[in-house]
């Protein structure tokens, strides 16, 4: 997740919260059966080869959308090539951003158009969406978007290192630090449509929201929450690798947690490798693919490792970037508008959103000389993998 603009949310969310504490804090809290597990080793590295692909049955490939994201859509053409239908899981949208209501910077420009957004999604061949909760009340507002869209969209809940001050200020709803953990684990365990915990991690690029001190504190006592809650984590560092890696690894903690994806990754290779040998994941965007540097660390990211994000509103490629490149026959997905000028069925210049995903994995297919559905294949396989909530077996089975 990209600030100011969720900063400016929180400061705005100060002046007009209800003086009662939002309802979804008191969901009930559903032990998970899973917190029992314990990983009794470190993670290895993902080295394994990804699962055989499986083609549909004739019968099956018209069978109704929700069904059919078990398996990609594969048929024989009528020449005889083979033809791939995508299928994709955004693991970083941040779909409570106020852009997508239509405000920017504190204004209304347009009306909401969040299900304009989501009907796109869907038909670019976003089959799951994770929306990424940086505070209570914001991950709050993402499940109740996943109870709106059973199946397709899915939750995290944690607080963002740059919202880290929020446990220590009394401005805040619940006041004590230990109590605000405690609200976000209920928030995490009330629900299976909550696939991560996060966005939790490390961002010294923006100490002016939280000095190192406070960031370092809250992600360790999120990391801890993390533990009783049993989700896979859903993680930021920025321009913090050391001091992230040494409080993520740290022993016993690190081998009772669910392993990871660290999103919007813009790191050296080095520090890449490091996380991968760790056994986490690592996420895409277009953030990570803006320099010549940011495309020769993508291209060596395993396929294995990787996953697929846009992190919009933000982080969408631009002309500028090193990856534009790689786009320049790629199909527009709708006609782009400014926000001032916003029309319905238009994708808003510099908003960036889920529909936009596939210009992701043209790009790294591009950089790493593989084809785009061994790409969107290999990212799909790594989702479910670690968000298995987002797996598409009966949710009942999964938690027996
Ligand atoms: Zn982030």
């Amino acid at each position: 997740m990209h600030l100011p603009t969720a900063f400016l949310r929180v400061a705005l969310r100060r002046t007009v919260l209800p003086s009662s504490k939002p309802s979804f804090i008191n969901f009930p809290i559903r032990h998970l059966s899973s917190t029992t597990h314990k990983m009794s080793t470190i993670p290895t590295p993902p080295i394994t080869p990804l699962t055989p692909f499986t083609p549909l049955t004739p019968s099956s490939i018209h069978s109704n959308d929700t069904d059919a994201t078990s398996v990609a859509d594969e048929t024989e053409s009528q020449d005889g090539n083979e033809e791939y239908t995508p299928r994709y899981i955004d693991v970083g949208i941040n779909l409570t951003d106020p852009m997508f209501s239509g405000i920017y910077h504190g204004k209304q420009y347009h009306e909401s158009d969040l299900e304009d957004v989501i009907s796109r999604a869907k038909e670019s061949g976003c089959k799951k969406l994770l929306v990424t909760g940086s505070d209570l009340i914001e991950s709050g507002e993402a499940l109740k978007m996943a109870t709106e869209h059973p199946g397709f969209i899915f939750a995290t809940v944690g607080v963002h290192p740059c919202s880290s001050s929020q446990f220590e200020s009394p401005t805040h709803l619940p006041e004590d630090g230990e109590e605000y953990l405690q609200k976000l684990k209920e928030l995490a365990m009330s629900s299976p449509q909550v696939g991560a915990f996060g966005e939790i991690g490390l961002d010294y690029d923006r100490l002016s929201y939280a000095d190192k001190e406070t960031q370092n504190k809250w992600f360790s006592r999120q990391l801890d929450i993390a533990v009783e809650v049993g989700l896979p984590l859903f993680l930021h560092s920025r321009a913090a690798a050391d001091d992230f890696e040494k409080e993520l690894l740290k022993m016993p903690r690190w081998e009772k947690l669910k392993g990871g994806l660290v999103h919007s990754f813009t790191g050296t290779k080095e520090e890449m490798w490091k996380l991968v040998n760790a056994g986490l994941y690592i996420g895409i965007n277009g953030c990570s693919l803006k320099t010549e540097e940011n495309l020769e660390v993508v291209k060596e990211v395993p396929l294995e490792s990787l996953m697929l994000e846009t992190d919009g509103p933000w982080c969408e490629i631009k002309r500028t970037h090193a990856s534009a490149k790689y786009l320049e026959e790629a199909p527009p997905i709708a006609p782009t508008v400014k926000n001032k000028k916003w029309k319905k069925g238009c994708l808003v210049k510099d908003r960036n959103e889920p529909a936009l995903i596939s210009n992701v994995a043209t790009v790294i297919a591009k950089v790493k000389g593989v084809t785009t559905k061994e790409v969107i294949e290999a990212a799909w396989e790594n989702t479910v993998k670690l968000f298995s909530r987002l797996d598409d077996a009966p949710a009942e089975k999964k938690e027996e």
